[in-house]
């Protein structure tokens, strides 16, 4: 007799493979294990017991556990069922999926981290607890009520109150002896925002984020794995640390696009949090101003808890928004001053105002588009799909295409809207906004806030304190200055081009417009009083734009209203499931012979199985970033009506793999977030 597992080994293979243990050595499921794999040794989790009598099988060609891990932790039942069900679900090989729940390095080194503590040390004083308002407090009570998994939605604007009761909520686990997990936006993960923790609960706060050392990263974890700390917050890589005893996640920001991971494991974090609460039978708390439309939908169909924060703490008030329309500035030589042609007026008035009386403002520009829009210059009008509702990406000179379905159409003589112009290609960047200003405004210092200017935490860090010292008075960011930033002075917000992000080629443009302008907006005037409350100036070719009434009243609601009635026509998520069937190749005849294959499978299947007749097959097309690296990229779009039949089509589509041109690479990317 024989004492045979499978085990999940670290490498790209989907399937799971059987070893046999020497008798010197005890197993269990979710203990981790060295085995040969070809020439090299590599780990794996054992995950299935076989016993088998030597007769039946050919147990002595099987090959043999090099070692078992006496280090490592076994994984518990709980965390072990929830890493399987992200294997399955995102279509990703089992052992490189296991291989996440483990630190970068062994436990045990002699060498002390010369760097700063990672956790600051138990700040003086610890900062009062307030009285939790009623809203609060309902919050609270809810998750005191009910037991085993339950999700929590917390809509509410910035500064209306929800990290106060991720704090109250936190306290009541430690108490019940359990622990808690707090995930954030990577660009969150601020010492600013840690401080508040560790004014609260001290030394038992673990962090863990990208930037960390790997040395430093398999202490944190080790003190949450060995119960020494009982809080870890960290970004969306953190849920894989399987902390013991966990009574209670958070996700704050819920909506952020960072939770989504777009290479080798292509996760959702906060769908995988929201999965993991189910497993470990715990409570989820999500927070958001502008929920994502999936967790909204789920909020509103009762699966999750809804608790709306409707004011901000201290009554601050909401900043103005106006809009300012782009088509009807006068031609340059009819202006009263000399302007940039992105500049109107009013904004311009508003800039001389709000720095004359020593407050600052920021021009927020999302230039990383990657091909020009295509916009009428009268009306404001541009190419959609007539089959996607995305906006049509020009390619070459006479070409409009959808990245979705491939559909194409030449580029119109004149606008199709109004007649009354061609349809010009319109592109600005941060850069020429920057010089632009700095020439109107020589006695002032502009500061640019990019990803060109500004690579890691500490230059984001370095930005920060210059912008709140007011060592610079004009800021010119991206989508980079939208978040959590608070500067007190900072009085006038202006859109260069509101409506720019409504023209991405992808089904979520106006739910990103959305939140990016309430983002945005929420910078302004965060300190003021009422009189003088902060002004928002969005400038746009298309002020009649559905997306722009709920975003001048920051009216999340009506806005999710409108916005789900179209996905639903669409049957876009949250109402179907996509699978966004990724390849490429670095020979493009091959990459096309790859397509075909890949469209005759996938209608062939359609055809056998009556299940997937409500599938949509989107494609293939040519990725929106069509050649990076020297490999041409395509994608297949599946549409689903839910994801157990994505799941086994995606599955059945991808087969062996062995119909799969050499050269080719094809990925799935289940719940696909950036379609680039
Ligand atoms: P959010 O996480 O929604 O941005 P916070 O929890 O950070 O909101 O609250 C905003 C500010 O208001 C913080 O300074 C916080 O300490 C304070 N605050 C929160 N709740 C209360 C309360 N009930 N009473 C007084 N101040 C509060
Ligand atoms: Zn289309």
């Amino acid at each position: 007799m024989s004492d045979l597992w499978k085990v999940a080994v670290d490498a790209p293979i989907p399937q799971i493979l059987t070893y046999r243990v020497p008798a010197q050595y005890v197993v269990s499921r979710g203990q981790r294990v060295v085995v040969p794999l070809g020439t090299r040794k590599v780990s794996g989790v054992a995950l299935e017991h076989q016993k088998v009598f030597a007769e039946d099988f050919a147990v002595d060609k099987i090959r043999e556990v090099t070692s078992v891990d006496d280090e490592a932790p076994v994984l518990s039942e709980r965390f072990l069922k929830w890493l399987e069900w992200l294997s399955d679900y995102y279509i990703h090989s089992p052992g490189l999926t296991l291989a996440l729940a483990y630190p970068p390095l062994k436990k045990t080194s002699t060498r002390k981290s010369t760097r700063a503590a990672v956790v600051p040390a138990q700040l003086e004083g610890g900062s009062a607890k307030p009285n939790l308002t009623s809203e609060q407090k309902k919050v609270l009570q809810d998750l005191e009520n009910s037991e085993g998994f339950q999700a929590h939605l917390i809509f509410g604007v910035t500064g209306s109150g929800k990290t106060e009761i991720y704090l109250h909520a936190l306290e009541s686990i430690l108490q019940k002896n359990q622990t808690g997990l707090v995930l954030v936006p990577e660009i969150s993960l601020t010492p600013q925002l840690v401080d508040r923790f560790v004014q609260r609960f001290g030394e038992q706060v673990a962090v863990l984020h990208s930037q960390l050392t790997p040395r430093e990263k398999t202490n944190q974890w080790w003190q949450i794995v060995s119960g020494e700390k009982k809080i870890l917050i960290g970004a969306r890589s953190a849920l894989f640390c399987p902390i013991p005893n966990l009574g209670l996640i958070v996700v704050d920001e819920e909506h952020e696009a960072s939770f989504k991971q777009d290479e080798k494991l292509k996760y959702q974090a906060r769908d995988a949090a929201v999965m993991r609460a189910r497993f470990e039978k715990c409570a989820i708390l999500l927070g958001s101003a502008t929920p994502s439309l999936e967790t909204w939908q789920n909020a509103l169909s009762g699966r999750y808890h809804l608790h709306t924060l409707k004011e901000r703490v201290g009554q601050r008030p909401m900043p103005k928004i106006e809009v300012v329309d782009l088509r009807i500035i006068p031609s340059d030589d009819k202006r009263k001053v000399k302007l940039p042609s992105w500049l109107s007026e009013e904004l311009h008035t508003q800039i001389v105002k709000t720095l004359g009386q020593n407050k600052q403002v920021a021009m927020f520009l999302n230039r990383r588009g990657f091909a020009p829009v295509l916009m009428c210059p009268s009306c404001g009008h541009s190419r959609k799909c007539p089959n996607c509702e995305i906006s049509l990406t020009q390619h070459g000179k006479k070409d409009l295409i959808c990245h979705y379905c491939d559909y194409h159409e030449p580029v119109p003589r004149s606008c199709p809207a109004c007649h009354a112009n061609e349809l010009t290609a319109v592109g600005l960047g941060t850069e020429k906004v920057e010089s632009d200003l700095q020439k109107l405004f020589p006695e002032h210092i502009c500061i640019r806030a990019d990803r060109d200017e500004i690579q890691t935490r500490e230059e984001l860090e370095d930005f920060v304190r210059k912008f709140e010292n007011k060592e610079a008075h004009i800021l010119i960011g991206t989508q980079m200055i939208a978040k959590g930033l608070d500067f007190p002075d900072l009085n006038l917000v202006g859109f260069v081009w509101a409506d720019q992000s409504f023209h991405f080629p992808d089904f979520r443009a106006f739910e990103r417009s959305f939140q990016l302008i309430v983002q945005m907006s929420g910078r302004s005037g965060r300190k003021t009083v009422d009189e003088e409350r902060g002004l928002v100036l969005l400038q746009t070719h298309q002020p009649d734009h559905p997306i722009l009434a709920p975003a001048i009243k920051q009216n999340f609601v009506e806005f999710a209203e409108q916005e789900l009635q179209m996905r639903k026509s669409l049957r876009y998520p949250p109402f179907g499931k996509l699978v966004n069937i990724r390849f490429q190749c670095a020979d493009l005849n091959i990459a096309e012979q790859a397509g075909a294959l890949l469209k005759t499978r996938a209608l062939q299947i359609r055809e056998q199985w009556p299940s997937a007749s409500q599938i949509d097959i989107l494609g293939p097309a040519a990725a929106p970033m069509a050649k990076m690296r020297n490999f041409y990229r395509f994608q297949m779009l599946l549409k689903a009506p839910d994801s157990k039949i994505a799941n086994q089509f995606t599955r059945a589509l991808i087969g062996d793999g062995k119909w799969i041109p050499k050269g080719v690479k094809i990925t799935p990317d289940v719940d696909p977030y950036h379609l680039l």
